[in-house]
């Protein structure tokens, strides 16, 4: 009975606010405010308490089935704590005044003004835990006076949404670089310098130099929409790596270090992959290994088997190499290590994002391995999974 009158309440609370996880702090509070009133309310008489039914279970066993840091609080004291609460606030704080035992200014003041704003609606608490750590904190009152405080972490979801909106702002701003330099010799060309010759010409060739660039980073930010979008559906080409890197490489072949491509290809079970996904993957790692390569020195690309059910594909340069402090981020949206350069040799900053996403659909593996100095080594593992065709 109490179990359902706890369902019903969650589930009017559903019905009126939407919000599920306000439902599902009723259906906590109301399931352990039944338990409390020890079935005193119900017409029938309760079964004798058995193992079997799991009516002798107490209020530690139920909130510790909760994995949410989840206390139930009376006359502001610490009644009871479940495994999550105590992990994230300590062993000690059974017993304790639930402001000193959460620490945090913006929970105190919640705690202490119960009837402050909305019932039940949730405060954010920012460093709880530790410093980067961001939570959620409802506070449901049950019928006979003491509060259930429910915390959820929101760490993910902030950080999703942190780099969401960052990856706007640095994509506007890439774009509105080029577009600035545009619009700047377009209004001088109306103006004085449109009538010399040499001036103008001078002129258009850099407007097309910026309009190619903005044209690059249009064509990598859809690629990588593109891919996201299809994160999740497995890809069904049968794939001759070989092949594809031979034709990559003749593509390249107008390119100014196209002499100093080096293949090392051994014979390799197909891969089951999308090959214009695995045509890109390798434009932009050979297309690094030449931009951030020395002149004249070899990249080579290697491919080999890698145990019963893999390939590996290694491209090599002997450019200046990475710092190690950057190869952990190089993967991220617009991270370069020298933006200058980068820019210098037509980067947009999304190639090896590209590259990481294609490959988290391919499941395969990344390594990016340098020596400054030296040189470097991107290595990619992908599966050949089962091929019936
Ligand atoms: P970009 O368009 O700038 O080349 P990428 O995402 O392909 O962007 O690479 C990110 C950064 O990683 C580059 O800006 C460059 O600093 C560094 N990088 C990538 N490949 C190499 C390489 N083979 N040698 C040295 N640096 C590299």
């Amino acid at each position: 009975m109490a179990l359902i009158v706890a369902a019903l309440a969650a589930l009017t609370c559903y019905l009126i606010t939407s919000d599920i996880e306000a439902s599902l702090v009723v259906l906590v509070g109301a399931g352990i405010a039944a338990m409390i009133a020890g079935g005193g309310g119900d017409a029938a008489p309760s079964p004798a308490p058995t193992a079997a039914t799991g009516s002798d279970i107490g209020i530690e066993e139920v909130i510790d089935a909760v994995a949410e840091p989840l206390l139930v609080i009376g006359q502001n004291r610490v009644e009871a704590a479940n495994r999550g609460a105590r992990q994230l606030l300590g062993e000690h704080i059974l017993g304790e005044d639930v402001r000193v035992a959460i620490r945090h200014p913006a929970a105190a003041e919640r705690l202490s003004n119960p009837d402050d704003g909305v019932p039940g609606a949730p405060i954010h608490l920012v460093g709880l835990g530790n410093r980067d750590q961001r939570w959620e904190m409802r506070v449901q009152a049950l019928p006979d006076g003491r509060r259930i405080v429910h915390l959820f972490d929101r760490t993910g979801s902030y950080a999703a949404e942190r780099m969401r909106v960052d990856f706007v702002a640095n994509a506007s701003h890439e774009l509105r670089t080029p577009l600035a330099s545009l619009l700047g010799y377009i209004e001088t060309l109306r103006e004085e310098a449109g009538d010399d010759p040499a001036t103008r010409e001078r002129f258009l060739k850099i407007m097309f130099g910026e309009a190619r660039r903005m044209q690059r980073l249009v064509d990598d930010l859809i690629s990588l929409s593109r891919i996201e979008a299809e994160k999740y559906r497995a890809p069904s080409d049968k794939v001759e790596l070989g092949t594809l890197i031979e034709q990559v490489t003749a593509e390249l072949s107008s390119s100014p270090r196209s002499a100093d491509l080096v293949r090392r290809i051994a014979d390799v079970q197909p891969v089951r992959g999308d090959a214009s996904q695995l045509s890109q993957l390798l434009h932009n790692v050979i297309g690094n290994a030449m931009k951030y390569g020395r002149d004249a020195t070899p990249v080579t690309i290697s491919l080999a088997p890698e145990g019963e059910a893999m390939v590996r594909l290694t491209v090599t340069d002997e450019g200046e190499g990475i710092p190690a402090q950057h190869l952990p981020r190089l993967t991220e949206r617009f991270y370069r290590v020298d933006s200058g350069r980068s820019r210098q040799a037509g980067g947009t900053g999304l190639g090896l994002a590209i590259v990481k996403h294609i490959i988290e659909r391919h499941r395969g593996r990344l390594d990016i391995a340098s020596t400054v100095g030296v040189g470097t080594s991107v290595t990619i593992l992908l599966p050949t999974g089962t091929l019936s065709s």
